[in-house]
């Protein structure tokens, strides 16, 4: 049997999209190895130096362990460096993100053949191997033009993925199994654009999505969009959000980047800190302790002491439940690149340990605050992942298993050392669909 291993790299969105190779590629006879194999589709990502050095770095070894393997390069990288990837050992075919998205094309050029009536499926997957939680890819590409970011060179304008479409792809993946769907994409707030429709549209018909098991009775299931703008948290989302507290997570995953007006301007970010606050605070005010989570970017050119203190203000201010903190990468073909000022990697350094460390203190405060929520959670052992994205744990009885997603009620417990864990108590009554 013909045997592929894949490797990804980055985001969700293109971990989605390595799921619609795998699937094209099984539908070929091929079976999923995750140790040596003839053929290795490497799915790449270039938003960061690293993400690339890591990618080039398995690659070498790849062909140094096994001259004979043949290797499949896709992704951001293969849009941003195709010349580099060309010239390492084993590599055979470099197919950028226009290839990999139409997986037929994929398919001819690794010389399989293609059937004509699967020219059109490259409309979804149907599963999403291994996980509890399946990603949703609703749109790809970014019209914006953030000074640090090479997405939009990599992946183009914004194209929303039809509606009809994404309803019966959730409607399969709940039906195979999987009880939270992660709407995911480039610049999910974009979706629609293209379509005369807004992402609330999608939300809505998503949450009235009516999965059946064999037996025909409905499953259930949650919602969680993955990253989107402040700005783009429209009140007809909210007003959804507060209608299906149980269905749509109640998380709203929403990049800052910076808490500095001045830096914000500089990476040509399109609000200020006064306007992502308020957002903030119009979220709270309409829906029952949301959770925040945020990336954040240390170290752009021109961020002085006195920025990075107004920084730390604001992700006070915004009460984040959790933070990703990236130090800044330059990448070619972006305008920052070019920028001068950037802090000397000493300084990056303390600011993101120092960052890394109010966010522990913050999230700690926003865990204490959800004593006595209700909340759903999805099962994974005895602790489980809370529509607050929050690791809660819960007694399993004789009627549970991973996989389920229950209600709760959270209980804060406080450690000497002031760190803040959640339990759930199973709620009395369970509210079902
Ligand atoms: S919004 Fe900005 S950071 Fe996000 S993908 Fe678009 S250009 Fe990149």
């Amino acid at each position: 049997m013909k045997e592929v291993r894949f490797v990804t790299y980055g985001c969700k969105a293109n971990q989605y999209d390595t799921q619609v190779l795998r699937e094209a590629l099984a539908r070929r006879g091929w079976s999923e190895t995750d140790k040596d194999a003839e053929l290795v589709v490497v799915n790449t990502c270039t938003v960061t130096a690293e993400a690339g050095r890591k990618a080039r770095q398995l690659i070498r070894r790849l062909g140094r362990e096994n001259p004979d393997v043949r290797i499949a390069v896709t992704g951001c990288l293969a849009e941003s460096e195709p010349e580099v990837l060309r010239e390492l050992p084993a590599v055979d075919w470099v197919l950028g993100n226009g290839e990999a998205k139409r997986p037929t094309n994929f398919l001819r050029h690794l010389g399989e053949e293609v059937d004509p009536e699967e020219v059109g499926i490259p409309a979804g997957i149907t599963e999403f191997a291994g996980h509890t939680r399946a990603f949703l890819k609703i749109q790809d590409g970014c019209d914006m033009a953030c000074a640090f970011c090479i997405i939009p060179k990599v992946r183009g304008k914004s194209r929303s993925r039809p509606l009809a479409e994404l309803v019966a792809e959730v409607q399969r993946l709940v039906e195979a199994g999987h009880v939270e769907v992660v709407l995911c994409g480039i610049h999910i707030g974009h979706w629609g654009r293209d379509l005369g429709l807004e992402l609330a549209d999608l939300v809505r018909a998503l949450a009235e999505a009516e999965p059946r098991d064999a037996e025909g009775a409905p499953l259930d299931f949650r919602l969680r969009l993955s990253s989107i703008e402040a700005t783009e948290v429209t009140p007809s989302l909210l007003a959804l959000m507060r209608e299906h507290p149980r269905r749509i997570a109640q998380h709203l995953h929403m990049p800052l980047q910076s808490g500095d007006d001045g830096v914000l301007k500089a990476m040509n970010r399109w609000y200020d800190t006064e306007t992502y606050l308020r957002a903030c605070e119009e979220i709270r005010a309409a829906l029952d302790r949301p959770a925040f989570t945020a990336d954040v970017i240390v170290g752009f050119p021109g961020e002085d002491d006195a920025a990075f203190e107004r920084t730390l203000e604001t992700v006070r201010a915004a009460g984040f439940a959790r933070m990703h903190v990236f130090p800044f990468s330059a990448r070619p073909s972006t305008p920052a690149y070019e920028l001068k000022g950037a802090p000397k990697p000493e300084v990056v350094r303390e600011r993101r340990a120092a960052l890394s460390e109010a966010a522990a203190l913050i999230g700690a405060d926003f865990r204490r605050s959800l004593d006595g929520a209700e909340e759903t959670v999805v099962l994974e052992g005895t602790v489980g992942l809370s529509g607050r994205y929050q690791r809660v744990v819960v007694p399993m009885g004789e009627d549970l298993f991973p996989g389920d997603l229950v209600n709760v009620t959270l209980k804060a417990e406080a450690s000497d050392d002031g760190e803040v864990s959640l339990r759930g108590e199973r709620a009395a009554t369970e509210v079902n669909v």
